[in-house]
């Protein structure tokens, strides 16, 4: 399992989540942030300090989410 950045980071990519992450597995991306699902240890700190509430975990993705755990797969490729 891993977090997974969704849609109000398009708008918002205030990056609070990055320096929280405790394997630095968060990298910014051109349009959001993203989380290396291969990296990500399930901690769930980064979801606290999203001000827009954007960071899911996997298994809660909803069908309109699951793009961007897609997204972050092919970002860290
Ligand atoms: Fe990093 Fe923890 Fe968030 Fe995963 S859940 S991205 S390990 S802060």
């Amino acid at each position: 399992m891993a977090f997974v950045i969704t849609q109000p980071c398009i708008a918002e990519k205030s990056g609070e989540c990055v320096s929280i992450c405790p394997v630095d597995c968060i990298e910014a991306g051109e349009d959001q942030f993203f989380i290396d699902p291969n990296s990500c240890i399930d901690c769930g700190a980064c979801v606290a300090a999203c001000p827009v509430n954007a960071i899911v975990d996997e298994n809660s993705l909803g069908p309109d989410q699951e793009f961007f755990l897609e997204k972050a797969e092919s970002f860290f490729d």
